[in-house]
C-alpha cells in the first residue's frame, strides 16, 4: 500500500459533545417509521445522486441506510457531500419506510431509511487501504498491518465477538459448577511442556531471568495443595515454537484443575462446558462424547487424534496368517474409502507412493487381490464393509520391525495413509463440509515417549501425569508399556484439549523422575517447589487445559486462528501493526546488564 499524498481536506469537524445516540444501526424497523432516531458510525458507502444522497452508516450492529434530501435541508445534503468511507459521523432524523421497489431484504433494517436532518462528522478519515466489506480479498500483511481495519470488517466482528461470547458461555459453567477463576503469574519459573520458553531478564537480579509460562501447570497444581479444590482460568500461555497456521507464540487455554477428581469427572465437567459453549455458538452438540483408548485408536486409526468423520481402518494380519504380506508379527492393515467409485491408476499410484514413502508395502489394487485371495478378500470385506465402489488399500510392513513400539510405527504410517487418502476424496464426497462434529475422548496414553535425538524416554503428557495405578511396577521394568492416566478431547481430528490426572505423592513422583533420568537435584533444581508442595498434604488432584483458539476457529468456520485472535503474529513472529519485535535501545539493555553478540 502506498501511503496517501493526498492533502487532509478542510472539513469543520464537530464535537460529540452530550450527544447520545438512541439507536444502534442494526436495531430500527418497520414498526419504528415516524420515530425521531440518532445514530452514529462509519459511513460504509455513499451514493451520490445529486439532490439526494444515500450513506449506509454503519456500527457493530449493522448497517442502517441515511438519506440526505437537499430540497429537505440543503445545509445538512452539502455537508454530507464531503463525506468519504470510514468518516465518523453522527446523523438525527425520522425514520421513514422504504418505498417498496427500494426495500432491501439483505439486512434486517432493509425496510426502513432515516431522513437525516442534523448531521454532525465527528472524525474524517484518510482513504483506506481497503474496503470495510465482507467479500473483498485482501493479502495477509495489508490485514495485519491495518488490523484496526480488518477488524471492523463484519466477519471480523463477528468472530471476536463470538469469542468473546464463548469465554462468557465458559465463565458461566463454570461458576455453575463451583469452580473459580484464579490468576496465576506471567513472570515465572520455566514450565514443564517441554517447548522453549520466552525468556524476560531480570534488572535486579542481573544475569537472571523469568520464563513466561507455557502454561500455569504447577501453579494450578498449587492451587489444590491450598485447597481451592476447583480452579479454571482463561489464561495466555506462551511457547517459543514455529508457528504454522494454527500456532502462535501467544495462545489462549481454558485451563482447569480440580481435586479429588476421577477422569469421569473431567470429562464430565469439560463435556458440559463445550456443551454451553456450542450452544453460545448456535450448534448442538450431544453428550456424553464416545471414548477410546489410546490402544483402540491406533488399531481403527492409526493416530492418537482420529478424525471420526473418516472410516476406521481394519488390522486383517489374522486373515493373511503365513502369506507374507507383513513381517511376521506386525500389523496388515485395509484401509476403506466409501463410495470413491474406484480409483484411476494415477489416484492409486500416488497413493501408493505415499505410503512406500513412510514405509509400508501397499497393495493397492483391489480386484488383483480378490483374484488371488478370494476366500481372503471375502472375509476383508465383511470386516470393513467394502464395496466395489470403495477405495480398498492392504498395508503392510515389508522390513524389520522399527522403533521402540514397532506395532505402532506401522499404524502410524497406515494412519497418516488413511488420512491422505481421505483428503483426495475430501471434496468430491463433501466429507468435510457441513457443521459436523465427531468428538472423542481418546485415555489411556502411554506414560514416555521415545525421544531419539536425546536417546532416552521423556513424558508423554508432563512427568506430573499419573502412572495407571496397575502399571506403577512397569516405570522403569518396561516403560514402553507403561501407561498414564491422561486424556486428550478431540474434534474432527484435531486435539482440543488434553489433561491427566496428577501425581500427588512424593514417592511417585520420585518413581516418575527416575524413570525420566532425572536425579533428584535436577528435578528440585527444575520444579523444586511443587516437590516440596507435594510433601504438605497433596490431595489427589487432576484437570486439563483446553485450546481457546481452536475452539472458536472451528466454531467460526475458519482456517487460520489468525483470524480470531484480534492481534495476531504473522508466521515470522511478527506484529506488522506495532512493528514487534524491535531492537532494545542501549540503556534499557545496559540496565539489564546485557550485551549483545553481532553476528
Ligand atoms: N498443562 C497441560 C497443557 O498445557 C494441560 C494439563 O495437563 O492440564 O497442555
Amino acid at each position: 500500500m502506498q501511503e496517501s499524498t493526498e492533502q487532509p481536506r478542510q472539513i469543520q469537524l464537530d464535537f460529540l459533545g452530550d450527544l447520545r445516540r438512541t439507536h444502534s444501526c442494526g436495531e430500527l424497523r418497520a414498526a419504528d417509521a415516524g420515530k425521531k432516531a440518532l445514530l452514529m458510525g462509519w459511513v460504509h458507502r455513499r451514493r451520490d445522486h445529486g439532490g439526494v444522497i444515500f450513506i449506509n452508516l454503519r456500527d457493530r450492529e449493522g448497517l442502517t441506510q441515511v438519506v440526505f434530501h437537499e430540497d429537505v435541508a440543503a445545509e445538512v445534503h452539502s455537508k454530507a457531500e464531503e463525506l468519504r468511507s470510514e468518516f465518523v459521523i453522527a446523523v438525527e432524523g425520522t425514520v421513514v419506510l422504504r418505498e417498496a421497489g427500494t426495500i432491501n431484504p439483505n439486512i434486517p433494517t432493509g425496510e426502513i431509511e432515516i431522513t437525516a436532518e442534523t448531521v454532525w462528522v465527528l472524525n474524517e478519515c484518510r482513504p483506506i487501504p481497503f474496503t470495510i466489506d465482507e467479500f473483498s480479498e485482501v493479502a495477509e500483511d495489508v490485514r495485519l498491518k491495518y488490523r484496526y481495519l480488518d477488524l471492523r470488517r463484519p466477519q471480523m466482528q463477528r468472530n471476536i465477538i463470538l469469542r468473546s461470547k464463548v469465554s462468557f458461555a465458559v465463565r458461566e459453567f463454570m461458576y455453575s459448577q463451583g469452580f473459580h477463576e484464579i490468576e496465576t503469574p506471567f513472570l515465572t519459573k520455566s514450565t514443564p511442556e517441554g517447548a522453549r520458553d520466552f525468556l524476560v531478564p531480570s534488572r535486579l537480579n542481573s544475569g537472571m531471568f523469568y520464563a513466561l509460562p507455557q502454561s500455569p501447570q504447577i501453579f494450578k497444581q498449587i492451587l489444590m495443595v491450598s485447597g481451592f479444590d476447583k480452579y479454571f482460568q482463561i489464561v495466555r500461555c506462551f511457547r517459543d515454537e514455529d508457528l504454522r497456521a494454527d500456532r502462535q507464540y501467544e495462545f489462549t487455554q481454558i485451563d482447569i484443575e480440580m481435586s479429588y477428581p476421577q477422569e469421569e469427572t473431567v470429562f464430565a465437567v469439560v463435556e458440559g462446558m463445550l456443551k454451553g459453549i456450542f450452544d453460545t455458538a448456535g450448534f448442538q452438540i450431544e453428550l456424553p462424547f464416545p471414548r477410546l483408548t489410546y490402544a483402540q485408536a491406533m488399531r481403527s486409526y492409526g493416530i492418537d487424534k482420529p478424525d471420526m468423520r473418516i472410516p476406521a481402518f481394519h488390522c486383517v494380519e489374522d486373515i493373511f496368517a503365513g502369506q507374507g504380506l507383513t513381517t511376521e508379527g506386525l500389523p496388515l492393515v485395509a484401509i476403506r474409502i466409501p463410495n470413491t467409485g474406484g480409483a484411476s491408476r494415477k489416484e492409486r499410484d500416488d497413493l501408493k507412493a505415499y505410503g512406500t514413502e513412510r514405509g509400508l508395502r501397499v497393495y493397492d489394487d483391489a480386484k488383483r487381490l480378490d483374484r488371488d485371495f478370494p476366500e481372503l478378500m471375502a472375509k476383508v470385506r465383511e470386516r470393513t464393509g467394502a464395496t466395489e465402489n470403495d477405495l480398498l488399500l492392504l498395508c503392510g510392513w515389508p522390513g524389520e520391525p522399527k522403533g521402540h513400539r514397532p506395532e505402532e510405527t506401522v499404524l502410524q504410517a497406515c494412519g497418516q495413509l488413511r488420512l491422505e487418502a481421505a483428503r483426495k476424496y475430501a471434496d468430491k464426497h463433501k466429507l468435510f463440509e457441513g457443521n459436523v462434529f465427531k468428538w472423542l475422548w481418546v485415555t489411556d496414553f502411554p506414560m514416555f515417549e521415545w525421544d531419539e535425538e536425546d536417546q532416552r524416554w521423556v513424558a508423554a503428557h508432563h512427568p506430573f501425569t499419573s502412572v495407571m495405578d496397575s502399571d506403577i511396577d512397569k516405570l522403569t521394568a518396561d516403560p514402553a508399556r507403561c501407561r498414564a492416566k491422561s486424556y486428550d478431547v478431540v474434534l474432527n481430528g484435531t486435539e482440543l484439549g488434553s489433561g491427566s490426572i496428577r501425581i500427588h505423592r512424593r514417592d511417585v513422583q520420585a518413581k516418575v523422575f527416575s524413570a525420566l533420568g532425572l536425579t533428584d537435584e535436577e528435578a528440585r533444581a527444575k520444579f523444586g517447589f511443587l516437590l516440596e508442595a507435594l510433601e504438605f498434604g497433596a490431595p489427589p488432584h487432576g484437570g486439563i487445559a483446553l485450546g481457546l483458539d481452536r475452539l472458536v476457529m472451528l466454531l467460526a468456520g475458519e482456517k487460520s486462528i489468525r483470524d480470531v485472535i484480534p492481534f495476531p503474529k504473522t508466521s515470522k513472529g511478527t506484529d506488522l501493526m506495532s512493528d514487534a519485535p524491535s531492537p532494545a535501545n542501549e540503556k534499557a539493555l545496559r540496565d539489564l546488564g546485557i550485551q549483545l553478540r553481532r553476528q
